[in-house]
Parts: structure tokens; C-alpha cells; sequence
């Protein structure tokens, strides 16, 4: 185990019956993190999906959680209502099963982030944006491991290209890329 630190945990609570599918949160979320800032939205890259099936008569929004390269061996079923819902439908992984949660052009994939930013947020985007108050923002104080906390977007994107390409490529492809700088 290593050592503990205190951080700050940020969490955003879903309000499942005020939402009305109006999508904001997933314009301003890919938009907030075009390169460069607002410059395009699309929400396939959005860190937030709103899933609108199979029933289409609740929406849910879903965020994007962690990339896992392998695919699970069950499936939730979950039952709301009485209805039964898709069986991948409110997973937040990146997984190899599906194309949600990905980049659309490099197939890297998205995580929610809080929206990260400097200066910093006074709530995520998607949490501003939506008139509804279908998305609670809160903090709270947690004991977090400094090793896990180390392992950042950057290690979960070359995870992801090591599994794509294989590791040997991808470490011919770095060093290329360190003799050219
Ligand atoms: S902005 Fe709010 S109401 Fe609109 S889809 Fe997103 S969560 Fe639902
Ligand atoms: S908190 Fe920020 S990064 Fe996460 S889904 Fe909302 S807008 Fe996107």
C-alpha cells in the first residue's frame, strides 16, 4: 500500500427524473475540451452521455469512468420500474465492446475529469449547463493511495494503445518520435 494523502473528492449526483434529454451537458462538455477550447462540439467525444433506450421513456445521463481493456464476463440487467434496461446501457467503462467513451478519431478513450481546469471550475460545465438541476455537484475530504493517484490520463491512453497496437510498436513508435524532437 502507499501512502495516504488527503484530496479533495468531487462527485456529481444524477437526478434521473429531472432530466429531459435536452443534451447541453454533452455540447458543453465536448466543447470544453476542444482543442482549442470551444472551437467545435460533438458529442461523441462528450465525457457525458445521455442514454435514451430502450424504453425511450427516461433519459439517464451516464459519466465516463474508467478504460478497461477487457470486456466483462456478465452483463447488468437493471430493472426500473418494473422495465428492463440494456444490458451495457449505464456502464461508464471505456471497454473494447463499444464505441461510447471514445475519441472518435484516435479511439483513446474519455473520462470524465470534473472538468479540470486553470483557474479552476466554480462547478463542472456539464453541471452549469444544466437548467434542469438534473446534476448535483459535491466535495467531499477523502483519504486517497499516492500510487493510484499517479496513474493518470496519460498512463490509461498509452494502456490503450498498447493494447491497440501492441506494446513493441508502441515503444518503436515513441522512440521515433524521441530522435525527431
Ligand atoms: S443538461 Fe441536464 S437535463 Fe439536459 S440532458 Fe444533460 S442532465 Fe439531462
Ligand atoms: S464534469 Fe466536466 S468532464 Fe465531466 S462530464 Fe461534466 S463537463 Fe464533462
Amino acid at each position: 500500500m502507499g501512502e495516504k494523502k488527503k484530496k479533495i473528492v468531487k462527485s456529481i449526483k444524477i437526478d434521473v427524473d429531472k432530466c429531459n434529454g435536452c443534451r447541453a451537458c454533452e455540447v458543453v462538455c465536448s466543447a470544453f475540451h476542444a482543442a482549442p477550447k470551444y472551437s467545435s462540439n460533438n458529442p461523441a467525444r462528450s465525457r457525458i452521455r445521455v442514454v435514451h433506450e430502450p424504453l425511450r421513456d427516461v433519459y439517464v445521463p451516464v459519466y465516463a469512468g474508467e478504460y478497461t481493456k477487457a470486456e466483462c464476463t456478465g452483463r447488468d440487467k437493471y430493472l426500473i420500474d418494473g422495465k428492463e434496461y440494456d444490458e451495457c446501457g449505464f456502464c461508464r467503462a471505456s471497454c473494447p465492446s463499444r464505441d461510447l467513451f471514445k475519441e472518435p478519431d484516435s479511439g483513446l478513450p474519455l473520462k470524465c475529469d470534473m472538468c479540470e481546469s486553470d483557474p479552476p471550475l466554480s462547478e463542472p460545465m456539464c453541471v452549469q449547463w444544466c437548467l434542469n438541476d438534473a446534476l448535483i455537484y459535491e466535495e467531499r475530504e477523502e483519504e486517497v493511495d499516492e500510487e493510484e493517484e499517479k496513474r493518470d490520463e496519460v498512463e490509461i491512453g498509452l494502456e490503450s494503445l498498447a493494447d491497440k497496437f501492441g506494446l513493441d510498436k508502441l515503444m518503436e513508435t515513441v522512440a521515433r518520435m524521441a530522435k525527431k524532437e
